[in-house]
């Protein structure tokens, strides 16, 4: 348990006899830039936005824990950008997370009219400014727009103030980097903090999803030659069947004691059995609706039998996505394959969503997808009932719904679905999508806030040193 203090010490040490910054992510007394080659989750939620401007990794992908939690931070990131740790400290850069670029090539900030170390961010759209829900299209189908939410912080944020709820609580972040098991007390108390701010409205919470890419010592799961299709998730479940009943206990008297309306899921569930086993456990507890996330191919193959074991499922573009198209999130390189506008990705997405219909259960996405503007009117189209994103993604995808018909929606949905690639896919809709946009992308107004993936970077003639990533 000490080794990593041990390891920090040694490298503090190294430091000051090199005379060399300290370690860790720095603190230069002003703005700035963060440039890394990755950063840890807990690193990550630690960075305070006044003073991280943006963020640059030169690993990771799209749907990576780093580029999630920068998104949660409404704080501008590039992911998977290669050949950027060459970049010298003190450049003066220009960071674009839509567009997925990075100038090194800035002499002036002539034109955002700002000081090198402060921050210039682009105003959003005024639809997107003067959005103040519901989510639902021009036409009025209502599809419910929650946040996805890491910390009691981030269901307090002002920004979430737009969300109709919480869709899902990823609870394995509140104890990152903990060493020992937290208690009844500390997770109740956990729970009750984002329970509070939702009073009334639904929030769906998620049973620990360690493992893989969240680890979390105190599970003491071991070294795993092939994590992502290991002991994660529920799975973790039959190792320590005491710390998922722990959690349940927590949580009954959390939502006990809250006005919010409690529905509970397991992440990473394969099977029906799982299902329908995951249900039994959390109604012993005394939790009442009972959902499964829909992250393995198997699951959204079998999406019928699953609903007919749960009252609702959840689909994680992230992770269906990774094991879709057998891409590791993680790698940056794999990014295209990872782009949730893969055709193969929405099939499932829409298999899940038939399923749901004919089940007359809800079906909501809250995987990164559902934080693209343009792919959630696309979500919408394929028929899933609701979509969870961070807060900062609420606004630019309330607004976006708000400018289509459910049956511009579905025209969407079909042509994303008969494109042959994600790049094709995403260009077709664009298209079909301007000609009924009062506001097209082009103009300087859109933003769409959060960690820069998917979006095709825009010729920039004359950008010189520009870095083009995800
Ligand atoms: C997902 O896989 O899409 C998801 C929402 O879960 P996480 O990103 O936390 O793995
Ligand atoms: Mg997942």
């Amino acid at each position: 348990e000490r080794a990593a203090d041990l390891d920090d010490l040694r490298a503090r040490a190294i430091a000051h006899l090199l005379g060399a910054p300290m370690p860790g992510v720095p603190d230069p007394g002003h703005p700035y830039i963060l440039i890394a080659d990755d950063l840890s989750p807990a690193d990550t939620a630690a960075l305070n936005p006044d003073l991280v401007l943006a963020l640059v990794t030169a690993r990771g992908g799209p749907t990576s824990h780093t580029a999630i939690l920068a998104r949660a931070l409404a704080l501008p990131a590039v992911v998977g950008c290669a050949g950027i740790l060459a970049v010298p400290d003190g450049t003066l850069l220009r960071v674009d997370g839509d567009q997925g670029l990075v100038d090194t090539g800035v002499t002036d900030t002539a034109d955002t009219g700002s000081a090198p170390a402060s921050a210039a961010r682009r105003r959003p759209a005024r639809d997107v400014e003067e959005y103040s829900g519901p989510g639902q299209t021009a036409d009025g189908h209502l599809v419910p727009l929650l946040l996805n939410a890491g910390s009691a912080r981030d269901a307090h944020t002002p920004a979430a103030r737009h969300a109709e709820g919480v869709g899902l609580l990823r609870t394995e972040l509140l104890f990152l980097g903990r060493h020992q098991a937290p208690t009844l007390e500390e997770q109740r108390d956990a729970y009750s903090q984002v329970l509070q701010a939702f009073p009334g409205r639904k929030v769906v919470v998620r049973t620990l999803d360690a493992g893989a890419d969240k680890p979390l010592p105190f599970l003491g799961l071991g070294e795993e030659p092939n994590p992502a299709l290991g002991i994660r998730g529920l799975r973790t479940a039959l190792v320590r069947p005491d710390v998922l009943d722990l959690q349940l206990d927590a949580l009954a008297l959390a939502a006990a004691a809250s006005d919010a309306d409690v529905w509970c899921m397991a992440p990473m569930v394969a099977t029906p059995g799982e299902a329908a086993a995951f249900r039994e456990r959390a109604r012993a507890h005394g939790l009442h609706v009972i959902g499964a996330m829909v992250e393995i191919p198997a699951a959204a193959i079998r999406a019928r039998r699953l609903l007919d074991e749960v009252d609702f499922l959840s689909i994680g573009t992230n992770d269906l996505g990774q094991y879709t198209l057998a891409a590791d999130r993680q790698c940056g390189q794999l990014a295209e394959l990872l782009d949730p506008w893969q055709p193969a990705l929405l099939d499932l997405i829409a298999a899940c969503a038939n399923a749901g219909r004919e089940a007359g259960k809800p079906v909501g996405v809250c995987g990164e997808a559902a934080a693209d503007p343009l792919l959630a009117c696309v979500l919408t189209g394929l028929g899933v009932t609701s979509l969870s994103m961070s807060a900062a993604a609420i606004a630019p995808v309330g607004a976006r719904l708000a400018r289509h018909t459910l049956a511009d929606c579905e025209r969407f949905a079909r042509a994303a679905l008969d494109a042959p690639d994600a790049r094709t896919a995403r260009a077709d809709v664009a298209r079909l999508a301007a000609d009924r946009d009062p506001d097209p992308p082009e103009s300087e107004s859109e933003s769409e806030p959060g960690a820069g993936a998917g979006a095709e970077p825009a010729p920039r003639p004359g950008a010189p040193d520009t870095f083009a990533a995800v």
